[in-house]
C-alpha cells in the first residue's frame, strides 16, 4: 500500500469504518448494518456473508493473511486467535474465504481462561461473537498482519467469560430507563440513549536497559525495593513540563500507530512523577472506548520499545513518587446529539439534567460500595488512600454552582443559576477570560467536570469495562425508578412531580456530597461521621459484590446473573493472591540471590580491611562502625526473608480464593514490607559498584 502522509490519510487508515462501509457494501446491507450499530436493530444474519467478503477483501489489500476474534476474558487483557484465509482446493492450490459464520462467531478453547468455577476445566468450549459496534481493524505485529474482530466470550452453557459481554448489556440498561425518563419529561424526538467515554491514560516510560537488571519489573510490573531518590517529585519540576525529545519522538510514533487505528489521540503531557506520562484521547462511545484503550495499552508498550523504553502501566511502579491512574470521564448523550450532563446557561430550569444529575448521585450514593469494588485490585491498593490519588471513600464533587442549585433543590425549587463572570488580567494585551462557574477539584473520586462525571478511582493497568458497567447499571437503575414515578403523569404536572422527587434525592444523599480537599486526615473522620463506606483495600472491596443489594441490581439489569457474579468475585480473589504471591516470591529471590550476596560481598571486603587496618596499628573507627551497622541490616534482611518464606507458604495454604486473599494481605504483604525496609536501608550504605539493583535515581531521571 501507499506512504501514508498527511494526519487525515492516516486516521483511521487501518479501520473498517464508516466510510468505508459505505464505498464497499451494497447499499442494503450497508443500511442493514448501520441500523444495527445506530440503532441497536438486531443483526440480520442474512447480511453477515456480504459483509464478511468485502472485509475479507479490505484487509488483504492491507496486507491481511489472518482474521481473529479478539476479546476480553477475565485475565482483564485481551486474548486473539489467529486464523488465515487460506482453503485449500483439491488441486493443491487455495482459495482465499471468509464466511459470515466465521465473522460472526469463533469457537476458542476456552478451557485455560479464568472462569471461576462456572465450569469444569474439561468443558473446554467458548464461543465469540463479534460485536459490529466495535469497528474491525487491521494490526500488524511485526511482518505479521491480521484483520481484528472485537468480539464477546460465552461459555458453552451461555455464561460471560468476559469484560465486553457485561458493558455491552450495561450499556442496553442505561439505554432503556434513559429513553424512558426523557419520554416521561415530554422528549418524543431522541430515539437512544449512549453512554461515552473519554479514559486519560497515565503511564511511565523507563529506559529498558534498567528493566533487564531488575525482575521485579518484569515478573510484577512494578519495583518491590529500591531506596528514595535524593531527588523526587518535590520541586514539581516534570509536571507539563518540555517534553524531552526521546520521550516526544516516542509519543509523535506512538499517536500515528494509534491513529492509524482510528483512536483519536489528542491529548498528551509530562504527569506529577518524574518519568510519568500522560495520553488521552477525544472521548467516543462507551464500549469502543473501552476497546481503545486496550489497544492503547497494547500499543504504547510496543512503540515504547522500538524507542528503547519500557513503558509501565502498574498503578505504582515506584514508591515514595505518584502512581498511575485512569480517569474514567462518563457521560451520557441521546442519538441527536443532547449530552445528558450538558447544564445549558440555566441549569436551574434544565429540567432534563438535574433529573439525569440527582440520579447519578443518588446511584453513586446507594451503590458506593459496588464502584468502590469495580476498581479494586492488589495494584490499585497502593494509590487509592495515598495521597495522591482520591480516597478509597466515594464522594461527590459538584463545585459551587450546582452544589448551590442541589441546596435550592432541597429546599424547595431551584430558580436561579450563578452568573458567569469574567477574568480581568489587569495586562491590557492580554484577553479577558469567562471565568468557569465551578473551580476543578482534583482530590474527589467523582467529580462533575462541566458536562461529564469524571470517575478517577480506576487503576491505569485496568479494564475500563468494570468502572463502567457498574456506573451504567446503578445509574440505570435509579432512572427507572425516577421513570416508574413520572411515567404516566400530564406534562403540565411533570415539572412539580420531578421537583418533589428530586428533593427526596437532595435530602437522601446530600451526605456524599463533599467539595473539599479529598486527602485530607479530616474528610476520612467527616466521612465517617457521615456514615460513608471506607472500603480500604481490595479484600475488604471484593467482599461486598455478592451482598444482595450488589447481586439484585446487576441481576435485575441483566447485566450479570447471581451465577455469573460470584464467579468473577471469586477470579479476583484468585487474581489478588496470585499477584502477592509473585511478588512475594520475587521480593524474597532478590533478597536472597541478589542483595543479600552483594553486601556479604560489601562485609567481607570491610573486614578485611577492619582487620588490616588494626594489623597496621590503626584503629579502624569508621570502618567498624559501617561493618556493624551493614551486619545488623544484613541479620535483619536474612530473618526478613526467612520469615517471607515462611508467610508464604502458609497464605498459600490458607483455604478457598477468599481466606487465602485475606492471608496475602495480612500475612504477605506485612512480610515483604520487611524485607523491603532493610534492602532499602542497605541501598544507602553499601558500595553503589556492588549494588545488584539499579536504583531509583537512575530509572526515574536518566533518558
Ligand atoms: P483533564 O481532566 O485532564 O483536564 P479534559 O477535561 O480536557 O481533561 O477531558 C478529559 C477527557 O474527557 C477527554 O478524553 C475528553 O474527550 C473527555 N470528555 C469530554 N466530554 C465528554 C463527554 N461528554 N463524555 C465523555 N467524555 C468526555
Ligand atoms: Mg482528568
Amino acid at each position: 500500500m501507499e506512504q501514508l502522509e498527511t494526519l487525515p490519510e492516516i486516521f483511521g487508515a487501518y479501520v473498517f469504518n464508516d466510510v468505508v462501509m459505505k464505498e464497499r457494501l451494497p447499499k442494503t446491507v450497508y443500511k442493514s448494518i448501520k441500523k444495527t450499530i445506530d440503532e441497536g436493530e438486531k443483526l440480520d444474519p442474512a447480511i453477515a456473508d456480504v459483509v464478511a467478503s468485502a472485509m475479507k477483501d479490505w484487509a488483504m489489500e492491507l496486507g491481511a493473511t489472518h482474521y481473529c476474534h479478539w476479546f476480553q476474558p477475565m485475565t482483564g487483557l485481551t486474548a486473539e486467535k489467529h486464523d488465515s484465509f487460506i482453503n485449500p482446493t483439491s488441486n493443491g492450490q487455495v482459495m482465499l474465504e471468509f464466511s459470515g459464520k466465521e465473522l460472526i462467531q469463533g469457537e476458542p478453547d476456552a478451557s485455560s481462561f479464568p472462569n471461576g468455577g462456572l465450569r469444569a476445566t474439561f468443558e473446554a468450549r467458548g464461543y465469540t461473537a463479534w460485536d459490529c459496534t466495535s469497528p474491525v481493524f487491521v494490526k500488524k505485529d511485526g511482518s505479521n498482519t491480521t484483520m481484528f474482530i472485537p468480539s464477546a466470550f460465552i461459555s458453552y452453557t451461555g455464561e460471560v467469560l468476559d469484560k465486553k459481554t457485561p458493558l455491552l448489556r450495561s450499556m442496553e440498561a442505561v439505554n432503556k430507563q434513559a429513553i424512558r425518563v426523557l419520554r416521561a419529561l415530554g422528549n418524543t424526538t431522541s430515539k437512544r440513549v449512549t453512554a461515552t467515554l473519554g479514559g486519560e491514560q497515565e503511564y511511565f516510560l523507563i529506559d529498558s536497559s534498567f528493566v533487564e537488571e531488575r525482575i521485579d519489573l518484569q515478573l510484577a510490573g512494578r519495583t518491590l525495593m529500591g531506596a528514595p531518590s535524593p531527588k523526587g517529585q518535590e520541586m514539581d519540576d516534570h509536571y507539563f513540563g518540555h517534553l524531552h525529545e526521546r520521550v516526544a519522538s516516542f509519543m509523535a510514533d506512538f499517536n500515528r500507530e494509534l491513529w492509524k487505528l482510528g483512536i483519536p489521540a489528542k491529548t498528551q503531557h509530562n504527569e506529577v512523577a518524574p518519568a510519568q506520562y500522560e495520553i488521552a484521547p477525544v472521548f467516543g462511545t462507551l464500549n469502543v472506548a473501552v476497546d481503545h484503550n486496550h489497544l492503547t495499552m497494547e500499543v504504547m508498550r510496543k512503540v515504547a520499545l522500538k524507542h528503547g523504553f519500557v513503558c509501565l502501566l502498574h498503578e505504582k511502579p515506584f514508591a515514595g513518587v505518584n502512581g498511575s491512574g485512569k480517569h474514567n470521564n462518563w457521560s451520557i448523550g441521546t442519538d441527536d446529539g443532547i449530552n445528558l450532563l450538558d447544564p445549558g446557561d440555566s441549569p436551574h430550569e434544565n429540567m432534563v439534567f438535574l433529573t439525569i444529575l440527582m440520579s447519578i448521585i443518588r446511584a453513586v450514593d446507594k451503590y458506593a460500595e459496588l464502584l468502590r469494588a469495580s476498581v479494586a485490585s492488589a495494584a490499585n491498593d497502593h494509590r487509592l488512600g495515598a495521597n495522591e490519588a482520591p480516597p478509597a471513600i466515594i464522594s461527590v464533587f459538584l463545585g459551587d454552582q450546582l452544589s448551590d442549585i442541589y441546596q435550592q433543590i432541597k429546599n424547595g425549587g431551584a430558580s436561579c443559576s450563578g452568573e458567569k463572570t469574567k477574568l480581568i488580567l489587569g495586562v491590557t494585551t492580554l484577553p479577558e477570560l469567562p471565568k468557569d462557574c465551578t473551580d476543578r477539584n482534583r482530590t474527589s473520586p467523582f467529580a462533575f467536570t462541566g458536562n461529564k462525571f469524571e470517575f478517577r478511582m480506576a487503576g491505569s493497568s485496568q479494564s475500563l469495562s468494570g468502572p463502567n458497567f457498574v456506573l451504567n447499571t446503578i445509574v440505570a437503575e435509579i432512572l427507572g425508578e425516577v421513570a416508574d414515578v413520572v411515567e404516566g403523569t400530564p406534562l403540565s404536572d411533570v415539572p412539580a412531580k420531578v421537583q418533589s422527587l428530586l428533593q427526596k434525592f437532595a435530602v437522601e444523599h446530600e451526605r456524599v456530597l463533599f467539595n473539599g480537599n479529598g486527602y485530607a486526615e479530616e474528610w476520612h473522620a467527616e466521612a465517617e461521621k457521615r456514615g460513608l463506606p471506607n472500603l480500604k483495600n481490595t479484600v475488604d472491596a471484593l467482599a461486598i459484590i455478592s451482598d444482595d443489594k450488589n447481586v439484585d441490581v446487576l441481576a435485575k439489569h441483566g447485566v450479570l446473573s447471581k451465577g455469573e457474579l460470584i464467579s468473577r468475585q471469586e477470579i479476583l480473589f484468585e487474581q489478588y493472591a496470585s499477584i502477592i504471591n509473585i511478588e512475594g516470591l520475587t521480593t524474597a529471590a532478590m533478597a536472597k540471590r541478589q542483595v543479600l550476596p552483594a553486601c556479604v560481598e560489601f562485609s567481607g571486603a570491610l573486614a578485611t580491611t577492619v582487620n588490616a587496618l588494626k594489623d597496621a596499628g590503626v584503629e579502624p573507627t569508621g570502618q567498624a562502625k559501617l561493618l556493624s551497622k551493614v551486619n545488623g541490616l544484613v541479620a535483619e534482611l536474612s530473618e526478613a526473608s526467612d520469615k517471607l518464606d515462611a508467610a508464604i507458604e502458609s497464605a498459600s495454604g490458607a483455604g478457598e480464593a477468599h481466606e487465602m486473599a485475606v492471608a496475602y494481605r495480612d500475612v504477605v504483604i506485612p512480610a515483604m514490607a520487611d524485607v523491603r525496609a532493610a534492602a532499602d536501608a542497605l541501598e544507602q550504605i553499601v558500595d553503589a559498584d556492588v549494588w545488584p539493583l539499579p536504583t531509583y535515581a537512575e530509572m526515574l531521571f536518566c533518558r
